[in-house]
């Protein structure tokens, strides 16, 4: 039997959970000097892990031994302080830590009476989430996976509300039959908004256009709203991932709020300049929102996965979310977790993130995000200085989009990055542009790491020009 070569009956975790942590450890050291991309693709990975389903089984030890061996070309360094590609966190070592119990522990947290300390400990989170991010005293927070799930979260209860108020329990009748919702973006939302609406069987968004940095215009806002009536919901931005722009919250939502909107925030790394004295001027206003969906496995640096889904209105949220069963028992000390996600069971996702809480502390959550924009604000500096390369961005926050002369130029220089390794930012399109696009997501980028990204990209720029002359 396996479990008797590994501990005994009684302790049949012990070797495997140590080989396990060797191997984890082994990679969390290794994780700043190796190149930052995959070695090999996912079926070169397939042929290291073994295709064929075995018919007899394979000790736990040796599972986990081929995993580690066989993953290891094919993992991306993404927690390296140079991983600067889409908007990708790393991992703090407390919420790591945390989040091993939290698998350890293996609490289904749907329900208050059975997982009390798994409900607690993210109940303390979510009270200390509301303060440092400036939200209305009693807002509810929901842990998701991400913050594509987070702001289908808080659309769902919006979707409920604005169809109340027209008279239409959604809950009840569904959407067929009912009052219209006009859905209104800017132009330069994240994608997950228009996926968030789809989910919710909103349709298409009508799209407002939005400023150079990306901002939605609020004129243009205003005039949309005063164009039609019947029950909308509204959704700003706080953090565009090309310019980290964002939106004008205080006249947007008040133009929002009088057109009897609902309005709702993608803030998924940009709502953390809440929680910085110093940033805090740039989601003046976002108060004022109903809801808000951010992440706490970007900026705050918890393992994947941590969306946070924030809505104003508790009633809202459970109506939209929670389930009704008989076998489902309710106490009067609070909402369940289930009422404010659209999972039933799920593991405890939110003890990583009050573990970061507690580590850092209000002075250490504020310092978090303003390295990293003290990084981008470096990166921006640095390479602007280099031949030739122009910062397309006003960088006011954690990201940074460069260009140079022509499209080619700017996509070889991507590539170049890419095969030496030692920074990753990824090519995206920006105002009919090819631009390189720099997000500092990691808690670990400082001021030494923005001088060896500078020093690799003007490698990297040398080399196109030499390629190129
Ligand atoms: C990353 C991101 C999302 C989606 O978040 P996930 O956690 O990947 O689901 C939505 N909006 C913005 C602005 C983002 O940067």
């Amino acid at each position: 039997m396996a479990d008797r070569h590994e501990g005994g009956e009684d302790r049949p975790y012990d070797a495997v959970l140590e080989t396990a942590e060797r191997h984890a450890k082994a990679w969390l050291r290794g994780i700043r000097d190796r190149p930052i991309p995959p070695r090999l693709g996912s079926e070169d990975i397939k042929g290291r892990l073994g295709r064929e389903l075995p018919e007899t089984g394979e000790p736990a030890v040796d599972v986990i031994d081929r995993l580690a061996e066989g993953a290891e070309p094919g993992l991306s360094a993404i927690g390296s302080p140079r991983f600067y590609g889409w908007v990708i966190g790393g991992t703090q070592p407390v919420a790591l830590a945390a989040d091993w119990l939290v698998s350890a522990w293996d609490q289904n947290t749907g329900l208050r009476t059975i997982t009390p300390a798994a409900v607690a400990a993210e109940e303390i989170a979510e009270a200390w989430l509301v303060d440092l991010l400036g939200l209305p005293g009693g807002s509810q927070v929901g842990f998701t996976t991400g913050a594509t799930m987070a702001q289908f979260t808080c659309m769902a209860a919006a979707r409920d509300e604005v169809l109340r108020r027209a008279g239409w329990d959604v809950e009840t009748q569904g959407m067929a039959g009912g009052p219209a919702i006009r859905f209104i973006v800017g132009e330069e939302r994240h994608g997950t908004v228009d996926l968030a609406g789809r989910y919710l069987g909103l349709g298409s968004p009508i799209v407002v256009p939005s400023d150079i940095e990306g901002r939605i215009r609020v004129d243009e806002l205003r005039a949309t709203l005063t164009a039609g009536g019947g029950p909308t919901i509204v959704l700003l931005q706080a953090g565009n991932i090309h310019s980290g722009a964002f939106d004008d919250f205080g006249p947007a939502i008040a133009a929002a709020h009088e057109a009897d909107a609902w309005v709702h925030v993608d803030g998924a790394f940009g709502l953390w300049a809440s929680a910085s004295p110093r940033l805090r001027h740039l989601v003046a206003g976002v108060d004022a929102a109903d809801s808000w969906s951010t992440d706490a496995h970007k900026t705050l640096s918890v393992p994947y996965d941590c969306g946070l889904a924030i809505v104003r209105d508790a009633h809202a949220m459970h109506r939209a979310l929670s389930m009704h069963a008989s076998y489902l028992q309710v106490t009067d000390e609070g909402a369940d977790p289930h009422e404010k996600v659209p999972e039933l069971s799920r593991r405890a996702r939110g003890l990583p993130t009050w573990a970061v809480l507690r580590s850092l502390g209000r002075t250490g959550v504020a310092a978090l995000v303003e390295r990293m924009a003290d990084a981008a604000r470096g990166i921006a500096d640095g390479v602007a200085k280099l031949p030739g390369v122009e910062v397309l961005n006003d960088v006011v926050f954690t990201q940074v989009c460069i260009a140079l002369d022509d499209d080619q130029a700017t996509e070889a220089l991507s590539r170049r990055l890419w095969d030496d390794g030692e920074v990753l930012a990824m090519t995206s399109r920006w105002h009919d542009r090819a631009v390189v696009r720099f997000s500092v997501s990691n808690w670990q980028t400082d001021a030494a790491e923005v001088r060896r990204t500078v020093d690799a990209v003007g490698r990297a720029l040398d080399e196109v020009r030499a390629g190129a002359g």
